[in-house]
């Protein structure tokens, strides 16, 4: 779940939770005080999700919040990734693991163009969320009960229910068209998009589109639940042999330590040794939990906890990858990538710094080559050895793990655990930002060709 800082994210979470059952009413009730003895009660139904205090504090949503719910049809993890740009990072991973992007736009006046302009972050998002392989999308287009208000908060101005109610459907069709463009332009089927009136804060359309509702005199589509409920299954790597990127590692009670990640290729089983990269050491597998269950396996696609043994936890590390000891995954430190040049403000040219973003985990490096610019469309090379990369072009670039230092450049000390997108797609993607708040370049590795590999 993306969107723009103050979309209703986390709004439209903690309500689809409650209407779903998942949030009982004593539950509900304390959120409202809560939220309202801050000073904050429009932010009761979010109240569920921002769980620290500084995030209540500042009403925004800092880390990924994950949430399980099912649909008739589906069992559906939602990530609720923060739309504040000083957080993108972990906005990156929130989207390296998702089957679907579900965007939140804020349907006000004013409030959509804000996020939608040129250098707004719900373009910025889609990109990114494209980019990192998901072609999915559910466009929830949000506070329609309020578009001719202005952006006033509407718990603060105390007006009675009916005059808050506007459900404009003429902005609805308007936001549906700009962003219908948009999706098509960046690569979204547009078989795969589709888009949902709603106002999170009502609850109206999430999970029934009541007969009584000013929505149901004009929309008569599917509900935000219903859409879903339709979502295509991913395809998983089964086949493949296992890769748990670790995002979390946390001390276990008596059962070893716990790491947690997205499993993104092959089974995992309770008893296995799996090595650790990058390094030498191994750890063996006591117990596997998903969801808080114990289960004695666990396949690709899963967010899985693991509580390994026979390992000092200073060798487990958020970022590192577990793998089969006899299959292990490539360790890179210069490598060439195919890439998509974001909407940047400075052109990159050889010896342009970059922080690179593989899983969980973010290393200084350098664009050590420019290789060829690509047609968009077919990849065929339009230009070899290219004197600069500006915005939206594609190109084949080498990237070193090296980095500058006052005695000159040098190696960064651990290389990371990579494989060729052809081979899987996860483990494939890496996500490049410069000059530490704004993302400026997004690579999609879609070709990997290992220059040194070490150990
Ligand atoms: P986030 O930053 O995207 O997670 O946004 P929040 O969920 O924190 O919501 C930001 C503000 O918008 C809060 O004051 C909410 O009460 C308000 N809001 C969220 N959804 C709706 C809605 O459907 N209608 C109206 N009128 N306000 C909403």
């Amino acid at each position: 779940m993306t969107g723009h800082v103050d979309a209703g994210k986390s709004t439209l979470m903690g309500r689809l939770l409650y209407e779903l059952g998942r949030v009982d009413e004593k539950t509900r009730v304390a959120n409202e005080r809560g939220s309202s003895k801050a000073g904050k009660s429009s932010f009761s139904w979010a109240w569920e999700l921002d769980g620290t205090i500084e995030e209540r504090e500042r009403g925004i949503t800092m880390d990924i919040a994950l949430q399980s719910l099912s649909t008739p049809q589906r069992q559906v993890t939602i990530l609720d990734a923060p739309g504040h740009k000083d957080f993108i990072p972990n906005m990156i991973s929130g989207a390296a693991q998702a089957d679907c992007a579900l965007l939140v736009v804020d349907a006000i006046t004013g409030e959509f163009e804000a996020g939608f302009d040129r250098g707004g972050q719900t373009r910025e998002h889609l990109l990114l969320v494209r980019s990192l392989g998901v072609s999915q999308v559910i466009v929830a287009v949000n506070k329609l009960d309020q578009v001719s208000l202005g952006s006033h908060d509407s718990a603060s101005l105390s007006l009675p229910t009916w005059l808050q109610v506007n459900w404009d459907p003429s902005r609805f069709e308007e936001i549906c068209g700009l962003l219908r463009a948009f999706l098509v332009q960046s690569g979204f089927p547009s078989s795969k998009t589709s888009f949902v009136p709603v106002s999170a804060m009502l609850g109206v359309n999430l999970v029934n589109n009541a007969d009584a509702s000013v929505l149901s005199k004009w929309y008569k589509g599917p509900t935000l639940v219903d859409l879903l409920d339709k979502l295509e299954p991913p395809t998983r790597e089964i086949a493949s042999p296992l890769r748990l990127p670790i995002s979390n590692v946390f001390k276990g009670q008596n059962s070893g330590t716990g790491v947690t990640g997205r499993i993104c290729g092959g089974v995992v089983q309770v008893g296995e040794r799996l090595r650790v990269l990058p390094g030498d050491e191994s750890a063996i597998v006591r117990l596997i939990d998903v969801e808080e269950q114990s289960v004695p396996w666990a396949a690709a696609g899963t967010n899985a906890t693991l509580y390994l043994t026979s390992i000092d936890p200073i060798h487990l590390s958020i970022g590192s990858v577990l793998c089969p000891p006899s299959d292990i995954v490539p360790l890179a430190t210069v490598f060439t990538a195919r890439i998509i040049v974001f909407d940047i403000q400075l052109p990159i040219t050889t010896g342009t710094s970059i922080e690179l973003f593989h899983h969980s985990r973010d290393v200084p490096a350098t664009i050590s080559k420019l290789i060829a610019t690509l047609d968009r469309a077919s990849g065929v090379v339009t230009k070899k050895n290219p004197r600069v990369l500006s915005r939206g072009t594609s190109a084949e670039v080498e990237i070193s793990l090296r980095v500058a230092t006052l005695s000159g450049p040098t190696l960064s000390t651990r290389p990371i655990p990579l494989e060729p997108f052809s081979v899987n797609k996860d483990m494939g993607r890496i996500l490049v930002r410069r000059g530490g708040e704004t993302i400026s370049v997004l690579f999609w590795t879609l070709s990997l060709e290992f220059k040194t590999v070490s150990q």
